[in-house]
């Protein structure tokens, strides 16, 4: 049985400087303390306020029996590829458990974080769908599990995936505080492009991220070129159907001239046939984008991953088309870390 927080102590991590200034006016301090803090927990990355150096102790103290800096309380990780990939188990201060995923390549270390506990998209393929929705994580929540993992890594950390648990759309706020707190210069300072939201295509928050200029890459969980398969495996797809979300990708596009990526699931029998790809191909149009091919990770519920041969011959049909096509072999997939796997059991407080 692992700690639970005190509900009373506030947790500093997903507090960005405005926030910070207005707990600390509530206590009496100055403004200028919040940047100070602000930069022992970003661009620092301390772990106890008594590392503080330049508060003054009476601050420290009031800090270290009223607050917290991290919020999430690492339970366990497994490794695989020679720990190239780790997956992560975090408890939240209210009991539930959420999974981060850790990769390193050669000159990268990507990590692929949680936004919600569980998912209410409720794909047919996706494991984290199978758990049903709990609840949105706090911006502190999601940042937390950056700091906790890069407190682990021995390299920087280059690349944010928010592609964990749940749909950063339908938590847009608190992800793009997460995703800003990782921009900004005075802290981690990792940069927009470094950073990918994926969405399974909720219409009107693309639209808005457009609008708001937002610079962090955008991908979105295309899956099927046609509005009915879709639908049958994206139940999103009812309310955001095929032709309206490939206008909002083009909106995307003209507003911010970045390229948007479509990711697209490999399934067998399901979407991976010459007529899919050539549909796709038609679908997109002279659309500016790169379209991303996941083969599968198979989590025991009928759907298969395509033979190497079948994955070939998509790929190569869609070499044709004026769009980059790139092929994500997921990593970690002996340990159920790959697209598609983070699931845990939402009745338990222990793993
Ligand atoms: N909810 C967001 C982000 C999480 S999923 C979204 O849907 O985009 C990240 C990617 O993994 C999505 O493109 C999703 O379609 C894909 N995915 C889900 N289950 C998978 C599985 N079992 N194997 C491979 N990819 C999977």
């Amino acid at each position: 049985m692992s700690v639970i927080q005190k509900e009373t102590e506030v947790s500093l991590v997903g507090m960005d400087i405005p926030a910070l200034e207005r707990a600390l006016a509530e206590i009496g301090e100055p403004r200028f303390r919040a940047r100070q803090i602000f930069n022992w927990i970003y661009a620092r990355k301390v772990h106890s306020f008594g590392d503080m150096r330049n508060l003054p102790k009476t601050l420290r103290r009031r800090l270290e029996s009223e607050a917290v800096i991290h919020t999430l309380t690492k339970i366990s990780h497994s490794g695989s590829d020679a720990d190239l990939t780790r997956k992560y188990l975090f408890q939240l201060s209210t009991g539930e458990m959420i999974e981060s995923v850790r990769i390193k390549e050669k000159t990268r270390i990507t990590v692929c974080l949680s936004t919600q506990v569980g998912c209410a998209a409720n794909c047919a393929f996706c494991a984290t769908g199978r758990m049903g929705f709990r609840r949105n994580l706090t911006a502190g929540e999601i940042l937390d599990q950056f700091l906790l993992l890069q407190a682990e890594s021995e390299g920087r950390i280059t690349n944010v995936v928010f592609m964990g648990m749940g749909e950063p759309f339908l938590n847009y706020r608190n992800v793009m505080q997460a995703a800003e707190i990782l921009n900004h210069p005075d802290g981690i300072s990792l940069g927009a492009r470094k950073i990918t939201v994926s969405t399974v295509g909720i219409i009107p928050k693309i639209q808005k991220f457009a609008d708001e200029r937002r610079r962090f890459k955008l991908a979105i969980s295309l899956n099927s070129p046609a509005q009915e398969k879709r639908r049958q495996i994206m139940p999103v797809a009812k309310s955001h159907p095929l032709p309206e979300l490939l206008s909002a990708a083009r909106y995307y596009y003209q507003k911010t001239r970045n390229h948007p990526t479509f990711e697209y699931v490999l399934l067998e029998g399901i979407n991976d046939s010459g007529n899919d790809a050539r549909r796709l191909i038609r679908l997109i149009g002279n659309l500016p984008c790169k379209v991303n091919v996941i083969p599968y990770n198979e989590i025991g519920n009928g759907f298969k991953r395509p033979s190497d041969d079948r994955i070939e011959r998509f790929v190569r049909t869609l070499y044709d088309a004026p769009f980059t096509v790139t092929v994500r072999w997921s990593r970690g997939v002996d340990i159920d870390a790959g697209c598609g796997q983070l699931a845990v059991p939402l009745n338990e407080d222990t793993p």
